[in-house]
């Protein structure tokens, strides 16, 4: 594998490997076929345990293989361009959904660097917005740590340009690549989503738990909002209290819900996992 390193064949990589050609080639009729649907990951405040809006995630129904989390085919769509249709699409149904909501209720969508590298992003993502009279400040646009690094000056420049529109960011994953606190300043950023692997280690490990305080710390004298992604234990949910941790998602307040479901949680005053 190149110069002074080897690599070992596994055969899970040629299962990999087979998977990936076979997604490839019907990824491009999913769209066609109606295969693609949103859930929605809830966002909840920690404070009082509202739901405040909520995440919008594709997901696929594959014929024979059921459904398949984008975490396995977002990075296909990716490598073939099919993420340019596909994310609008994703844009164009989120909106519909976010139509009926109360307004203040947040409605976030994931957007790739390849989507940011198309010329004409702006102003489709912003005739989406129009078209379905949502409120643009209602909307975040969640891009992840290393696309901020990736695509840099690019980045700043669509990031300005949709905030001036009203529309809100936020940096996903953060914590899992390598973005410095300069970089972080020099974007003009709304939200720190903080990643599920230091979310992980948070309360259970004093060590690992340095990693959140200090990010937690540092968004607060930033003035960003801070999202803890992948709550899935009630110590961490409590350590992510006592230390100010603003907004919270994960399995343990809720999984990822069909439209219908989310809108009852709307409407339904009981606060998730408050105590
Ligand atoms: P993300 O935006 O960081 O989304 C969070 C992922 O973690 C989701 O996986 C979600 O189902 C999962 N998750 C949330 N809470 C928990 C938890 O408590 N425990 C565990 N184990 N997992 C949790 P998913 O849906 O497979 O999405 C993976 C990634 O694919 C997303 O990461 C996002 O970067 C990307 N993605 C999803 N939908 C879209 C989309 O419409 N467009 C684009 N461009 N990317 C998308
Ligand atoms: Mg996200
Ligand atoms: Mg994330």
């Amino acid at each position: 594998a190149g110069k002074g390193q080897i690599r070992i064949f596994d055969p899970a990589m040629r299962l990999a490997a087979t998977k990936h050609l076979e997604y490839r080639s019907e990824l491009s009729s999913a769209l066609e076929q109606d295969q693609l649907r949103l859930v929605y990951m809830p966002f909840v405040d920690l404070r009082t345990g509202q739901v405040t809006g909520a995440e919008a995630l594709v997901r696929w129904h594959h014929p024979e293989h059921g459904d398949i989390p984008a975490s396995e085919f977002i990075p296909i769509a990716e490598r073939s361009g099919l993420i340019v249709p596909m994310g609008e699409w994703v844009l164009d149904q989120a909106l519909a959904q976010a139509a009926r909501w109360r307004p203040g209720l947040y409605l976030s969508v994931n957007v790739s660097a390849v989507q940011i590298r198309q010329p004409d992003f702006v102003e489709r993502f912003v005739e989406a917005v129009d078209r379905h009279r949502v409120p643009p400040g209602d909307v975040v646009i969640e891009i992840t740590e290393t696309t901020l690094v990736d695509e840099g000056d690019r980045a700043t420049e669509t990031i300005n340009r949709l905030r001036e529109e009203g529309l809100r960011f936020a940096v996903d994953d953060y914590g899992s690549g390598y973005c410095s606190l300069s970089q972080l300043q020099r974007h003009p950023v709304d939200l720190l989503k903080i990643d599920r692997a230091a979310i992980e280690e948070f309360g259970s490990d004093p060590q690992g738990s340095t990693l959140t305080r200090t990010i937690l710390q540092m968004a607060d004298s930033l003035e960003l909002l801070t999202v803890a992604e992948g709550i899935e234990t009630s110590v961490q949910l409590r350590e992510l209290r006592r230390h100010g941790c603003d907004v919270g998602q994960g399995y343990l307040l809720s999984r990822p819900l069909e439209a219908h479901a989310l809108a009852r949680r709307f409407s339904g005053a009981e606060p998730v996992a408050a105590s």
